[in-house]
């Protein structure tokens, strides 16, 4: 078993990865609350696949428990469903020490934390994230929300759960393009600050070899997450590292209305785009380009895309890393070093290059 420690003062928490871990989570669980009653916030597909064996190592542990599953997809993170939430753990007759356990990928471990972190005014809670972007990325680092009509993850809160338990055998049944989808985000954490983990990659030669590596993956990208959130819990600095390939690949996936391409296919585009170009400006060390692009496309994540520039570069604009008239681009020195380049808004075509 790996215990990575996230050291956030008072809010500090363990994060277990661990193959079989689900099965045992009742303990571990029962060791850090006094609860009597625990919501289990999941969604559709998962509830049917681990609903089941989660409840049964609660109730080992003489927790009453609740399944609370909403409809799978993006399309549930709102405040509707999470008004649902709310009237279900209301109806179940939930009191401030009970808890929440959220057992899932992103959509619902994001909307299950913020019912959590309000009801209430907040409870504690649990995570056992189940696709492996919930597993290496939106379980570590106590952000929280649901989507607004007007945008991504506009109403939300950072809350630290009291645990997360990772068991990589959860990803077994996770479709295959919800893997690659994850794994782009992992290549990122080898690019920006963990050359070992980008050599795992490298070194990669069938799914056999992906399957056999997934835990020492996992627990690198844990370790490279927990280490970012660690220094800047609020994302006011440090934090922005994560976003390597973000301008770009969101770009990509508004241009598309988010329905062409996954968010870690875009940031796969972004990651491969803008270092391709930061490889010509002399910023990034020659052949690191190469390198990325080969891995990712070893993954079967796309690394280029036929629109044009100009019609990217406004999209661009949107990022939440824009002040004014200048833009935060994450830039790779080399693979496992990366710097912020602050750039003018009207030079973003040197750094935006599709053709
Ligand atoms: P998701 O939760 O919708 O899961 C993707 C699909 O996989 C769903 O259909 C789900 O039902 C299914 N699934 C989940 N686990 C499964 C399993 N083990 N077996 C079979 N099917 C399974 O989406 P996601 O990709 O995990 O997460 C995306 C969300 O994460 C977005 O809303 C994004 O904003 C958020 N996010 C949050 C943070 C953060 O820091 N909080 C970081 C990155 C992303």
């Amino acid at each position: 078993m790996a215990a990575v420690n996230v050291d956030l003062g008072k809010d500090s928490y363990t994060i277990e990865i661990e193959r079989g871990l689900l099965d045992r989570v009742g303990g571990k669980i029962r060791a850090l609350t006094k609860a009597d009653k625990i919501a289990v916030i999941t969604d559709d597909h998962v509830a049917p696949l681990y609903g089941e064996r989660l409840s049964h190592a609660l109730e080992a542990e003489r927790f009453e428990t609740r399944i609370i599953a909403i409809p799978a997809g993006e399309a549930s993170k709102n405040l509707k469903v999470l008004s649902d939430v709310y009237d279900a753990m209301s109806e179940f007759g939930m009191s401030r020490s009970d808890a929440v356990v959220t057992l899932s990928g992103g959509v619902p471990g994001d909307l299950g934390g913020f019912a959590a972190a309000t009801y209430m005014r907040g409870i504690p809670f649990f995570q056992i994230p189940t696709t492996i972007l919930a597993q290496i990325d939106s379980s570590v680092g106590g952000k929280v929300a649901v989507d607004l009509p007007s945008g991504k993850n506009l109403a939300g809160a950072f809350y630290q759960p009291k645990g997360v338990f990772i068991d990589p055998d959860l990803l077994q049944t996770l479709p295959a393009r919800y893997v690659h989808d994850g794994l782009a985000e992992a290549v990122k954490y080898g690019c920006i600050g963990d050359a070992e983990l980008f050599e795992i990659f490298e070194s990669l030669k069938t799914e056999k070899d992906l399957e056999d590596h997934m835990e020492e993956i996992i627990l690198h990208s844990v370790l490279q997450k927990t280490r970012v959130v660690e220094e800047d819990e609020f994302d006011t600095g440090k934090r922005q590292i994560l976003n390597f390939g973000h301008t770009i690949g969101h770009a990509i996936e508004r241009y598309f209305h988010y329905s062409t391409f996954t968010h870690g296919e875009g940031v796969a585009i972004g990651m491969s785009l803008l270092t391709e170009q930061t490889e010509k400006l002399g910023l990034t060390e020659k052949g690191t380009a190469d390198r990325l692009i080969r891995v990712l496309r070893k993954l079967s994540l796309p690394t280029s895309i036929g629109v044009p520039a100009e019609e990217l570069i406004p999209l661009a604009m949107h990022d939440k890393k824009r002040r004014g008239k200048e833009i935060t681009l994450v830039v790779l020195k080399k693979i496992g070093a990366c710097e912020l380049v602050t750039v003018p808004t009207d030079e973003l075509s040197r750094y935006i290059v599709t053709g």
